[in-house]
């Protein structure tokens, strides 16, 4: 008797503690579900709390945009694209540029440097900026810049680059449009023009730069296929050592911005 039950007491020992460990593995594993519930409420909690969309304020935006067009680009193209809407004359898409005498900056390079300045610039004035290219690889032909104004509907097209000739004396800036009689699109010249001297105007007064002229030709496929204002503004000798040391400088580069923006300013309030 004293034997079985002695076993009695040992078996219900036994049960006992293995039901506790049952139970306390349940526990674990609730514990685990506590923690999962926990860490997924964290989540949750973390993910997807909304922050609040800082709205510019209505006034500061003032309703017309801007699209700028970095000249040139790495990669000098083989192919080659008409020179307006349905004209028979081809061009090169574009090439490299100019390259600056004595800093070695290639013109693709310090377009897209002033193209970012005034892009920061004309953002602050309000303008909504359209860039045809944000980096220097890769390809954009000049018809590609301006189906990007045109799509944009742009008030200004505006297109940045830098001169260059075989004598390095030669100075002073020019900005570029289409004759009154052109073929594809005259019927935006007066326009062009007006931005045009706007645009050159305010550029040599705040850069000092010598002022060339306002050069009329139709020889400019990104400007042939524009549908909207465009200027193309070369801002002054890469192949001049004064005038492509000043060009690679911040400094200048800022003068060069307020420029042009003024410029820019002044064609958007004369409209
Ligand atoms: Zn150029």
């Amino acid at each position: 008797m004293k034997k079985s039950a002695l076993l009695l007491i040992t078996l219900l020992i036994s049960v006992a503690c293995l039901t506790g460990c049952i139970f306390d593995f349940g526990k674990d594993d609730m514990k685990n579900d506590a923690k999962n519930k926990t860490a997924n409420t964290s989540v949750e909690n973390t993910a997807p709390v909304e922050t609040p969309v800082v709205e510019e304020p209505q006034s500061t935006k003032n309703g017309h945009t801007i699209v700028i067009d970095p000249g040139h680009q790495t990669k000098d193209s083989s192919e080659t694209e008409p020179v307006g809407p349905g004209a028979s004359e081809r061009k090169q898409k574009d090439t490299s540029g100019a390259t600056g005498v004595v800093t070695g900056l290639r013109e693709y390079e310090l377009t897209l440097q002033v193209s970012n300045k005034l892009k920061e610039e004309l953002e602050k004035r309000g303008y909504n900026v359209i860039l045809t290219r944000t980096k220097n690889e890769g390809e954009i032909s000049c018809i590609e810049r301006a189906e990007i104004a045109n799509n944009a509907n742009a008030d200004v097209f505006i297109r940045i680059h830098a001169n260059g000739d075989e004598d390095s004396s030669v100075s002073g800036a020019m900005t570029i449009c289409q004759t009154s009689s052109n073929p594809y699109n005259s019927n935006i010249y007066a326009e062009s023009r007006r931005l045009s001297v706007d645009v050159l105007d305010e550029y040599v007064s705040a850069t000092g730069a010598r002022r060339e002229r306002v050069w009329e030709t139709d020889s400019m496929t990104g400007n042939n296929w524009s549908k909207v204002p465009v200027t193309l503004i070369e801002m002054g000798y890469m192949s001049n050592p004064n005038e492509d040391s000043l060009m690679a400088s911040d400094d200048y580069q800022w003068k060069i911005v307020n420029g042009i923006a003024n410029g820019i300013d002044r064609f958007i309030s004369g409209n």
